[in-house]
């Protein structure tokens, strides 16, 4: 979406150079879909938070996948949560397919025992994200065909 506010928005942003996050439901909705479909059952969606920012001086990156550390866990007493950031500048205009692996990329950091570390970029490379895209293209399979079927019955 563009409009003068958005423009003015975003110059105002990157001349003072202040973030401003939103919650992104929409991001949030995408992300559970492709954890249905890509069987990504380690990811605990009631501790990720999708966020969409705005006015990110990074001039390169797109989306960032972050994480409450393991010392600031034991510190607050609180488990491992995460969140998937989108910078709104360059995310909100890639093309879907760009999109969606973008967000398959973040969501490949998250290791398997949800506990605030990543995984690093030795995993989290094309060719995994690739893979992890041709079974979400290929859409429906039979697990979430099932998933749908129970949630139709519902
Ligand atoms: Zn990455």
């Amino acid at each position: 979406m563009f409009s003068l506010f958005n423009f003015l928005f975003d110059l105002f942003q990157s001349l003072y150079g202040m973030i401003k996050y939103f919650p992104a439901d929409d991001i949030r909705q995408r992300i559970e879909q492709l954890i249905g479909i890509l069987d990504m059952g380690h990811i605990d969606m009631d501790r990720i938070t999708c966020v969409r920012s705005r006015g990110s001086s990074s001039r390169r990156i797109v989306a960032r996948c972050h994480a409450l550390p393991k010392i600031m866990q034991h510190a607050l007493q609180r488990d491992a949560h995460y969140v998937i950031e989108v910078i709104s500048e360059r995310f909100d205009r890639l093309s879907d397919d760009v999109q969606v692996k973008t967000l398959i990329h973040e969501l490949l950091h998250i290791p398997k025992s949800f506990g605030g570390g990543f995984r690093h970029h030795d995993y989290v490379c094309s060719r995994n994200v690739e893979n992890m895209y041709r079974l979400y293209v290929n859409y429906p399979n039979i697990n979430v065909r099932e998933i749908c079927k129970q949630q139709a019955v519902i």
